[in-house]
């Protein structure tokens, strides 16, 4: 009985009820990193941080920070934040693009097209909680 009264339990929960794990988010951005690293072959040397790290050091670094940033915007989704600021360190290292970002707030509506953005290698922007 309690067998049959947990798969009923387990089919009825909403499809953000089990969560994914920070695993998830890792094993998400090995993939989404070694896309980025085949397509930018020199990726090492154009790093903003390239002297502090070395190549697996700095690998490992854009792979925690992909998944941290994938999972910002998942639980900004699933606990309906108000918005995500997009900021970048505001140094000479920002990149055009990541510059045309710099300040600007994602509202609800918009975290599924933030999470289709390319982060790319070398990246050093923060998504910052907005709660109003
Ligand atoms: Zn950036």
């Amino acid at each position: 009985m309690a067998f049959w009264r947990s798969k009923k339990e387990k089919s009825s929960a909403t499809p953000w009820a089990e969560g994914k794990s920070f695993k998830d988010f890792f094993n998400d951005a090995v993939v989404e990193l070694e896309g980025l690293m085949a397509r930018a072959p020199g990726w090492y040397h154009t790093l903003p941080y390239s002297g502090a790290m070395s190549v697996e050091e700095a690998k490992n670094f854009e792979i925690e920070k992909r998944a941290l940033w994938r999972r910002v915007i998942y639980d900004a989704q699933r606990t309906q934040l108000a918005g995500l600021k997009w900021e970048t360190r505001g140094d000479g290292k920002v990149c055009p693009d990541c510059q045309k970002q710099d300040g600007r707030i994602f509202s609800l509506e918009e975290y599924e097209s933030l999470n289709q953005m390319v982060m790319h290698i070398g990246c050093r922007c923060n998504l910052v909680s907005v709660r109003e």
